[in-house]
């Protein structure tokens, strides 16, 4: 969604770079329940999302209700989609949050077309559906029981405790379609956590919610990524993170090393530069100039690690395989015989 595609040549000299062109955008809010976070509320021209098809995703449909993310993540991948609305990677991202107000009814009309599919719908790919906003716009009830009245199957992948609010109606929504959640938790030290993720709730928040999906009836995949190179990528720190997953109930870990895409790495590499300056030119070797993989040697490196651990601790998923070509698909315990969910793909890293 580019802000000029939605132009009623209402141009607002005030307004934020980039939003001049007013069309599409109700209004721009800011609250003292959300300090220092503008909410930017628009209208809609589609819910769902095609990923076009020589992508590498394992589903064909996402459905993103917010643009930019209040969690803030350093590493995040989706930093770079802000520039395409003239807003910045960095604060602007964490904080000009775009809220498709309209987007359960444009949603329901969509599902209601005769030539819907009922394909998997992935929620979580680009920012997280379950970020601090929706504490505000309640998008995510909406979207689930249209979703699950349609007949179609969906996948969630969030950093969020809010997601506990809707587990009532994902349980009842599981009796209908095949639902997958997986909760994305990468730190195990609180202080990396706090200064990495810096808007996301804690880890044991998050292992907290995942022992409560798992008591609802959900096998609730963790996605332990990214993992940081020299940060959390010891045989201690794995070992830690594997048991507190183990001990959470969670059902299986995806892991992945680190992806530093062009519109993240300058952010990312500000942020080592004052948490770890003398790990500085390590990145820089690793991921250097347009390098956003870690090289081929650190991610077999990081297998030969991680497999056997995540093996001894009976974590491995049945399609497991390393992530990113790792989005596999795995079903609720309470799913039907309709389609599978997708695996959510790692929105995030
Ligand atoms: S990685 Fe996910 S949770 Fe973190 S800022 Fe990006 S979209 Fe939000």
């Amino acid at each position: 969604m580019r802000w000029q595609g939605q132009t009623l040549n209402d141009v607002d000299a005030d307004a934020l770079p980039g939003l001049e062109n007013r069309s599409g955008i109700v209004r721009s809010v800011t609250t003292p329940k959300f300090a220092g976070m503008t909410f930017h509320e628009v209208l809609a021209k589609s819910a769902l999302n095609a990923v076009p098809g020589a992508s590498r995703m394992p589903f064909s449909w996402t459905i993103n209700p917010y643009r930019g993310c209040s969690h803030a993540c350093l590493y995040c991948f989706a930093r770079g989609t802000h520039e395409y609305l003239a807003l910045d990677g960095g604060a602007d991202f964490d904080s000009q949050i775009v809220v498709k107000t309209n987007v359960v009814e444009v949603l329901e009309r969509e599902l209601r077309r005769g030539s819907w599919k009922h394909e998997p719908v992935a929620l979580g790919t680009n920012t997280d559906p379950y970020q601090r906003a929706e504490g505000r716009y309640r998008l995510m009830p909406g979207i689930i029981r249209a979703l699950a009245d349609s007949g179609t199957p969906m996948s969630i992948l969030t950093k969020g405790t809010l997601i506990r609010r809707d587990l009532p109606l994902l349980t009842a929504a599981a009796q209908q379609v095949s639902i997958d959640v997986q909760m994305s938790i990468a730190m195990y030290d609180d202080e990396l956590q706090k200064s990495v993720e810096p808007g996301t709730p804690s880890t044991q928040a998050r292992l907290d919610t995942v022992r409560a999906l798992t008591d609802a009836g959900f096998r609730v995949g963790v996605f332990l990524m990214p993992v940081l190179p020299h940060l959390t990528d010891s045989i201690d720190a794995i070992d830690v993170a594997l048991q507190r997953i183990r001990d959470s109930g969670a059902d299986h870990v995806v892991y992945g090393a680190l992806h530093l895409r062009a519109g993240v790495k300058p952010w990312f590499l500000q942020w080592l530069e004052a948490y770890r300056p003398d790990l500085v030119s390590s990145y820089r070797a690793l991921y250097p100039g347009a390098a956003s993989e870690a090289p081929q040697g650190y991610r077999q490196w990081l297998a030969k690690r991680m497999r056997p651990m995540i093996r001894m601790y009976g974590l491995e998923a049945q399609r497991s395989r390393e992530a990113p070509a790792s989005r596999r698909l795995t079903g609720a315990a309470r799913s039907t015989s309709a389609p599978a969910a997708p695996a959510p793909a790692p929105m995030l890293f």
